[in-house]
């Protein structure tokens, strides 16, 4: 409803005047305001799909059409869609964002540094081109409206960084191989203190609203191993999803993964009983251990 209002407004000149009647009629914190507030746009572009089913994102600012592009590892599927959306004049494209250094996350930063001039490349510091490396908690922004976080989450690799972003209500965030709908990364370059610290204090004090974006769609295989561990609700909730879909990016929060993510339930009794280990850090390291040898 509302939409079709905004664009019969905006395609007459005459309804301004309306417009800003409506204004002073509607009251302030309505949802008429509220969803003309929303204008973080995320889109996401799969690559490898059936091989290694990799995600990269575009997120655009749309007042100001300031985007960045999340993990642009496969040029070839990736280019043709910012190139018909910078064409368009819908995105004006101003950084590589990279979430750590493995080559199907940053692997294509070359490739795109080419084809599209003058981009920053933010990442951690060992992601390739990499000129901007923010500090753990440094924050910037994308366009007027989106706050970008960014967020040390080492382990998978040492330089592995989580992007929290908001505009108004809208919480998002870009998590890489750290954190996955119902799983976690392989520990590569870290230990099982660093990933319950990167879930489990760091992504964890995160909003519970916040959707989840990870790197890659591995939520049927995940699930698979969550349900041998544990049978509850959410875990069949979200089995019974990832049956029905194909992709699950954006339609989990951090709230949910407390519940079906059992690398998020390393203080749950039920979990300490499958693991035989009470203290966290053990029951991080014999989750991990169980799930590469399933
Ligand atoms: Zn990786």
């Amino acid at each position: 409803m509302t939409l079709v209002i905004n664009s019969i407004f905006q395609s007459s000149p005459h309804c301004v005047g309306v417009m800003n009647f409506l204004r002073t009629q509607i009251p302030r914190g309505s949802r008429f305001f509220r969803s003309q507030a929303r204008a973080m746009h995320i889109q996401s572009i799969p690559m490898w799909t059936g091989k290694g089913n990799n995600y990269a994102y575009l997120v655009t600012d749309e007042p100001t059409k300031q985007s960045v592009i999340i993990d642009p590892a496969n040029p070839p599927e990736v280019a043709p869609v910012l190139k018909s959306q910078i064409e368009a004049g819908k995105i004006n494209l101003t950084a590589i964002v990279n979430t750590h250094h493995h080559w199907d996350h940053a692997g294509g930063n070359g490739d795109i540094l080419k084809q599209f001039k003058g981009l920053q490349v933010i990442g951690g510091k060992d992601c390739a081109s990499v000129n901007k490396t923010p500090a753990d908690g440094e924050t910037f922004k994308i366009g007027d409206r989106i706050s970008v976080k960014a967020l040390y989450t080492p382990c998978h690799t040492q330089d592995s960084i989580c992007f929290y972003m908001q505009d108004g209500d809208q919480r998002v965030v870009f998590t890489g191989d750290t954190l996955f709908i119902g799983g976690c990364g392989r520990f590569f370059e870290g230990n099982a203190k660093e990933m319950h610290k990167a879930l489990n204090e760091t992504l964890a004090a995160l909003p519970d609203d916040t959707k989840v974006y990870p790197g890659h769609e591995y939520t049927k295989a995940n699930v698979k191993f969550c349900i041998a561990v544990s049978q509850t609700e959410p875990i069949k909730k979200l089995q019974a999803f990832a049956e029905q879909n194909t992709e699950t990016q954006g339609k989990f929060t951090i709230g949910d993964e407390k519940l079906h993510n059992v690398f998020m339930r390393v203080n749950d009794p039920e979990i300490h009983k499958v693991t035989g280990k009470t203290d966290p850090v053990e029951v991080m390291a014999a989750l991990r251990e169980m799930k590469n040898s399933m």
